[in-house]
């Protein structure tokens, strides 16, 4: 027997069973334990959930921005309230460390609420003078039915970094979680209605890729966001195009980290850990490339390894473990066989890279976090995406070899510079193509700052008030206040 019942859909503010009589089982990727049976939203599921978008837009769109701004509030005063059963989930859900789930993943989603919630009341247009008392003004309006779809490294704050600017500006949204992670998007379904949403604003699907093509394809949705893969990200554009949907791409990644001979070298080793540890090493934004400066190679090797082997790799639910399950089996796989390429590519494997059973967890996929020294630019793992914790380190002589190098790649989503010369430091950024970057830190997301990708890692910004100009469209009014000027 499943941990949580049949998941059905959400729409309309309420839980419906899905029409296609299919579902498709969510494990804990630790343990192998089946947690439930989702169903699978037919092409008449997600009709009838974008009618229910529609009706809720209706409503919410009409509501004066403090209305919704309170509701928002609510909602993530509950998602605070609830954290611990939440993060719980998340961990069951990903295997991903509780000592992470139960600070980080909950309440970055309830922090993103907060802050649009705040932002929804601030929504305000222009007045344009044009002389002779005629003017214009122009209104920031929302888009409509907006759709989601999120990754299963972070469901529950993807689906509230996707939906809490949506809500504020005023639309509606039809949401898909990641087959491999679906649950905590129902989650937060209820948690909306209980704070007090309208029925309709905020409706979930269950299913795979397919239900996401529905979404793409749809012709009652203004607009989509998709946290995913470059590949998905290909489609979901092209698909998105048949309707000249808006699009904001959320896609992967193979960042630098550059650590000058100046560093601190104990905050350099932390933040290329973090860059690279954290979640098992699933993060999009991760410094999988660590570039460090010849003069301090092998003190900042030797830090760096010696913490490594450290970490604690263990039953996610434990409290100590720094390191849960990969996602499953066929990901682990996929992340032992770029080990293994990398040895063979002639770089050399410092520490960590083998699988490890875990007591009580026989079933998951657990590896120890691997470093490689010795990397090349043109090696696989230091040019693909792993998106496992496998941590490549380059060496670098100068500060122009290591730009051109650092943005050798076709992504772009994050970068990191590690300098005590802030004149370089600011030099070095303003001349990465990233769009995510950080100067003596690494994966630092609050809320206020945007957040996305240059070149193949993404179109458009999540968080900040950059989100908002992807929420909304612009209506110029102009205002006569004279005769109409007429030549005929
Ligand atoms: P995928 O691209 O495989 O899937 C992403 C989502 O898209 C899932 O919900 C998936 O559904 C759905 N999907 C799959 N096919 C289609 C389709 N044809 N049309 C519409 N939707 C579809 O990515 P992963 O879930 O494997 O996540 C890992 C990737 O996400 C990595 O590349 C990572 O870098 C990136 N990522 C980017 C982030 C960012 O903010 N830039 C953050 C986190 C991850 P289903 O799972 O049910 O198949």
């Amino acid at each position: 027997m499943s941990k949580f019942p049949v998941q059905k859909l959400y729409i309309g503010g309420q839980y419906v069973d899905a029409t296609s009589g299919e579902t498709f089982e969510t494990r804990n990727p630790a343990t192998g334990e089946v947690l439930a049976e989702v169903q699978i939203a037919s092409q008449a599921d997600v009709d009838k959930a974008v009618a229910s978008a529609k009706e809720g837009f209706a409503v919410w769109s009409q509501m004066s921005s403090a209305e919704r701004s309170r509701i928002l509030r609510k909602a993530q005063d509950i998602l605070r309230e609830r954290n611990d059963e939440l993060a719980e989930i998340e961990v069951l859900d990903t295997g991903k460390p509780l000592q992470e789930a139960n600070c980080v993943d909950v309440i970055s989603g309830a922090d993103c609420i907060e802050y649009y919630s705040g932002i929804a009341g601030a929504l305000n247009g222009e007045h344009i003078d044009l002389g002779g008392g005629t003017f214009a003004y122009t209104r920031r309006e929302p888009l409509g039915v907006c759709a989601a779809i999120g990754a299963w490294n972070y469901p529950i704050q993807i689906a509230c970094w996707k939906s809490a600017p949506a809500l504020a500006c005023g639309n509606s949204m039809v949401y898909k979680a990641s087959e491999e992670t679906p649950l905590s998007a129902f989650k937060l379904a209820e948690i909306y209605t209980e704070a007090g949403l309208p029925a309709g604003v905020f409706n979930v699907v269950g299913g795979l890729g397919p239900v996401g093509k529905m979404l793409a394809e749809h012709e009652g949705i203004e607009k989509i966001s998709l946290t995913g893969s470059v590949p998905t990200g290909k489609k979901v554009m092209s698909a998105a195009a048949e309707t000249l949907k808006h699009v904001t791409l959320e896609l992967g990644g193979k960042s630098p980290l550059i650590i000058f001979e100046d560093s601190d070298l104990d905050n350099a080793v932390s933040a290329a850990l973090m860059a690279n540890f954290y979640t098992q090493g699933e993060i999009c934004s991760n410094g999988t490339r660590v570039f460090v400066h010849e003069d301090v190679m092998q003190a900042f090797l030797d830090k760096l390894v010696e913490r490594t082997r450290k970490m604690v790799i263990g039953d996610p639910m434990d409290i100590n473990t720094h390191v849960g399950s990969l996602i499953h089996e066929n990901h682990m796989n996929k992340v032992l066989e770029y080990i293994q390429i990398g040895k063979d590519e002639g770089a050399t494997l410092l520490c960590g890279g083998n699988r490890v059973t875990v007591p009580g967890c026989e079933a998951g996929f657990f590896l120890e976090p691997a470093v490689f020294a010795d990397v090349k630019d043109d090696m696989r793992i230091a040019t693909e995406e792993i998106f496992g914790a496998v941590m490549c380190v380059l060496s670098f002589r100068d500060e122009d070899e290591v730009i051109a190098r650092a943005n050798d790649t076709e992504f772009g989503l994050a970068a990191g510079v590690f300098t005590k010369d802030l004149t370089r430091g600011h030099r070095v950024i303003s001349r990465l193509e990233s769009g995510t970057c950080w100067i003596n830190n690494y994966n630092i997301t609050p809320i206020e700052m945007p957040f996305g990708g240059y070149k193949k890692s993404g179109i458009g910004r999540e968080n900040g008030t950059d989100a908002v100009r992807h929420f909304t469209q612009t209506k110029s009014v102009y205002v006569e206040m004279g005769d109409v000027e007429a030549p005929y």
